[in-house]
């Protein structure tokens, strides 16, 4: 291993020009007029592995190519995938960079361009460390499968149907994906959960016509009103979710999950300030953190009825509709969620109402147990880079693809993310500490010697016996 991390320290600033050249490559895969560029950006990642002697495949698809790399099998070693992307979101405002989003620029240790963080600089680490051990060691410890794509910012639209397509070929122990963010500067962290989703929209629908509410208000039932009354009732005023069996599935946090989110330096008030409330809200009996990661929610997130131009009118309108969605943590399932939740509604209806709830997208939750040895494997590989264990965090929201990686290859995922969360991912002057940069370089090289350290679960056949296919 010493090897290893001194070819790492020694190619410390060509791997830095390694990046910039990457971040040169407009590849904003939403932008037709950069189609050329975005293909330049997958060739070059292409010829990354090349370089070091992986098998190596640029795949078409029907939007932005694929490129598919592997290194040598070893027989008795567990196996890892990695997946990154290499397109990047479009740039605008324009006028709001300090310097150009294309030419990168480094100031303060940080190297600024679009993609620095999500997710040119990040993908690149484990591309790095693998060259770094195959330069200095001659081979890896374990086989390395790398799917990197071009259509992230997009909706990964041919990514799902190729990893369907390709199971066994893409088989492996545990899939690792650096696409996020440490908890906070000098505090790595490993994202073993994320939360699922159920999105609904309510419509309904009375009288024929708008109608005058003082000719005809009192007599029949006001759409607006009753929206709001069913919408009040799918919580209590403690804040759990009314409809039955909702929460049924709910895997309760365990002991160690509460003593380490108690451990995490957020306080309630810095929390507080960061949203701009003076006053938190939440399911009674759990932080605002396990609110957050850990327990399902209820949001509306978008109601529409009546008159809402300037000044008053009085009208009671025949139509309101909202839009609203429930967070579900892992075990909980889309599809009896949305069963229960037609029933609860419809036994609310009130007379004169029809309604229409249509059913827009669920996707169940990811956990990952922090006993899982790929979890403790990645968490000695941080500690030797940085210097300091991870912090075990959760995501309150969803990342498709994990469920996909999850679902179609049994694998563990493990979310290691080596940026921060000011990195201006997605907006102007987007950047990434080239130290981290660095040192998540040599986490993941020390990721691939600590993984190679325990058995396989079944390579090849894609779900070994802790496998966890979800339906
Ligand atoms: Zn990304």
């Amino acid at each position: 291993m010493n090897a290893v991390s001194d070819y790492i320290n020694s190619r410390r600033s060509a791997f830095a020009d390694d990046l910039a050249e990457l971040l040169r490559i407009a590849s904003v895969s939403a932008d037709s007029r950069q189609n050329a560029e975005t293909r330049r950006a997958a060739d070059w990642v292409a010829a990354q592995f090349k370089n070091v002697g992986l098998a190596t495949e640029v795949i078409p698809t029907a939007g932005h190519a694929l490129v598919y790399a592997e290194s040598p099998p070893v027989p008795g070693k567990p196996v890892v995938l990695v997946y990154g992307h290499y397109d990047v979101q479009p740039p605008e405002p324009l006028d709001e960079w300090i310097s150009p989003p294309f030419e990168p620029t480094v100031r303060d240790g940080n190297i600024y361009a679009r993609g620095a963080t999500d997710d040119k600089g990040q993908m690149l680490t484990h591309v790095k460390s693998v060259e770094a051990w195959i330069k200095s060691v001659g081979k890896l410890p374990l086989q390395v499968k790398f799917l990197i794509e071009g259509e992230e910012e997009v909706g990964s639209e041919h990514l799902e149907p190729y990893v369907e397509k390709n199971r066994n070929k893409l088989a492996c122990d545990a899939v690792v994906i650096s696409d996020c963010s440490q908890f906070a500067p000098g505090i790595p962290a490993i994202t073993y959960g994320l939360r699922g989703i159920a999105y609904y929209e309510l419509r309904l629908r009375g009288p024929k016509q708008d109608l005058h509410s003082g000719t005809f208000g009192g007599a029949i039932t006001n759409p607006a009103n009753a929206l709001v009354a069913l919408l009040a009732a799918l919580k209590d005023a403690n804040g759990r979710i009314q409809v039955p069996g909702f929460y049924d599935d709910v895997v309760p946090l365990s002991e160690r999950e509460r003593e380490e989110y108690r451990a995490l330096p957020l306080t309630d008030e810095e929390f507080m300030r960061s949203v701009g409330v003076a006053e938190m809200f939440g399911e009674a009996g759990y932080s605002a953190i396990e609110r957050r990661w850990a327990r399902p929610t209820c949001d509306i997130n978008g109601l529409t009825s009546g008159y809402q131009g300037e000044g008053a009118k009085t009208v009671l309108p025949a139509k309101a509709s909202a839009k609203f969605s429930f967070r579900l943590v892992p075990n909980q399932d889309p599809k009896k969620i949305a069963k229960s939740l037609r029933k609860f509604l419809k036994d609310r209806l009130p007379p004169g109402i029809e309604m229409e709830l249509v059913d827009h997208h669920g996707a169940p939750g990811v956990l990952i147990s922090l006993e899982s040895p790929y979890i403790h494997a990645a968490a000695t590989a941080i500690e030797a880079a940085f210097g300091r264990a991870p912090v075990f965090v959760r995501e309150g929201g969803s990342i498709p693809i994990v469920n996909t990686f999850a679902r179609e290859l049994g694998a563990d995922v493990l979310l290691l993310g080596w940026g921060q969360n000011d990195d201006n991912t997605h907006s102007p002057n987007e950047k990434f500490s080239l130290d981290d940069y660095h040192r998540g370089t040599l986490a993941s090289a020390h990721l691939w010697e600590q993984i190679a350290k325990l058995e396989s679960r079944g390579q090849g056949s894609g779900v070994g016996g802790q496998g966890k296919k979800k339906d």
